[in-house]
């Protein structure tokens, strides 16, 4: 059986990692990916707020070595569904089963200004040439604002914003700056009311203006002034930013997407085209764009190409379900545990913030990349 992944991101990962496991050299599982190597979305906070180095959260793919499996760098220019097959820059790849696991694109240049007097936090040089940004920063008027929806990791924001606090204050320019967060959601948690409100606390705490319901439309570099969807505008001094999201153009010329983003079951993540999966970020399956639930979604696929290859019963079919940490500063961390089912109201509840659950995220990222990639990672 060839089975084709497409995308090495928190899916394509968890998703090869199980089927190596699984079927071994029963089958002939090709990863591919154009990067060099993974970085952990929460990796990026920690490089940008100087917590650790970027050399430090770069887990390479050439250090993937499991049975069965075989990773190629390089980049997919074309998919054909119906025939199973991708062309890529190092030659064509055939497939009995693909599943298309590759993630959201990001574009700053699609909203005016952003890269002309912005930064973003959400790709991984943006995040990372955000270090040295920060430490020239003098003090000012910060403002953490959102260009599109939908958006990985919804708390991101919000965790940055309360990270900007905690590194103003370490560099002692608080008192000279002020801290905005607008975001385009009417609570910080939408699911979860509990995180929504002890965020807005620690918002209070610590003097972060939030501002709700509100979408970036562009930046005036002249007027260093940022311009929302509703015509209001906010004065900045440093603008960091979440830049617009959008399937891989490869995915939408397949013509694999509905209103920007694929369609699946959401019992079992099939597409509309036979023996074609999509997880993750790429999908419109109804959960929030993020690593847990695209590791979630990568499982209930690999079990469902299991039991072709080996038979057996019916496999369990997606849950929904997913734990997301959340930064609030000063060295804690809370857990929001919540779960989507279609036609169903999602419900998320909150544990901490405590140390004891920022001991738990370094755990979820390091068991990741020791399976993943079996090595030893310290973490953070
Ligand atoms: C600041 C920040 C903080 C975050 N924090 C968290 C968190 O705490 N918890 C959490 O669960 N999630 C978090 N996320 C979200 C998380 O990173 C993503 O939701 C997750 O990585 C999605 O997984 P995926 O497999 O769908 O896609 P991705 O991980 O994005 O992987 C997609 C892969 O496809 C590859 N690719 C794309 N196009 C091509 C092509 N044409 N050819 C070859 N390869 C291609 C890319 O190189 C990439 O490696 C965070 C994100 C950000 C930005």
């Amino acid at each position: 059986m060839r089975i084709l992944v497409l995308g090495a991101g928190f899916g394509g990962l968890e998703l090869s990692t199980k089927l190596s496991a699984e079927l071994g050299g029963d089958a002939d599982i090709v990863l591919i990916d154009q990067s060099d190597g993974f970085v952990f979305g929460f990796s990026k906070l920690d490089v940008m707020f100087g917590k650790t180095l970027p050399d430090a959260v770069f887990h390479p793919y050439g250090d993937i070595d499991k049975p069965g499996l075989r990773f190629v760098r390089t980049t997919i220019r074309s998919i054909d569904p119906e025939a199973l097959r991708v062309e890529t820059d190092s030659g064509v790849f055939d497939a009995d089963i693909m599943v298309i696991a590759l993630g959201a694109d990001l574009d700053p240049s699609a909203t005016p200004g952003l890269v002309e007097s912005g930064h973003e936090f959400y790709t991984v040089p943006g995040a990372f040439a955000l270090r040295e940004v920060l430490s020239d920063f003098a003090g000012g008027h910060v403002v953490v604002g959102v260009t599109s929806t939908p958006f990985k990791c919804p708390p991101a924001p919000s965790e940055t914003a309360l990270l900007m606090h905690d590194y103003l204050t370490r560099r002692g320019i608080r008192e000279d700056s002020s801290i905005s967060l607008v975001m385009p959601l009417g609570s910080p948690i939408p699911p979860s009311p509990a995180a929504s409100e002890a965020l807005l606390v620690a918002f209070a705490d610590r003097d972060i203006a939030w501002h709700p319901d509100r979408l970036v439309e562009s930046l005036d570099p002249q007027r260093k002034v940022v311009v929302f969807g509703d015509g209001s505008e906010m004065p900045y001094d440093l603008f960091l930013g979440v830049p617009r999201h959008l399937v891989p153009s490869v995915v939408a010329d397949a013509g694999l997407t509905v209103d920007g983003w694929v369609p699946v079951d959401p019992h079992n993540l099939e597409t509309a085209f036979p023996n074609v999966y999509a997880v993750g970020d790429v999908t419109s399956v109804g959960t929030p764009k993020a690593g847990v639930f695209a590791e979630g979604q990568a499982s209930v696929v690999a079990e469902q190409i299991v039991r072709r290859v080996r038979g057996g019963p019916e496999p369990a079919t997606y849950d929904g379900h997913g734990i997301c940490y959340l930064e609030f500063g000063h060295d804690l961390v809370a857990r929001v545990d919540v779960t989507f089912l279609s036609g169903q109201a999602p419900v998320g509840a909150l544990d901490g913030p405590s140390q004891a659950i920022a001991a738990d995220k370094i755990d979820f990222g390091t068991s990741r990349i020791r399976r993943w990639f079996d090595r030893t990672w310290v973490g953070g």
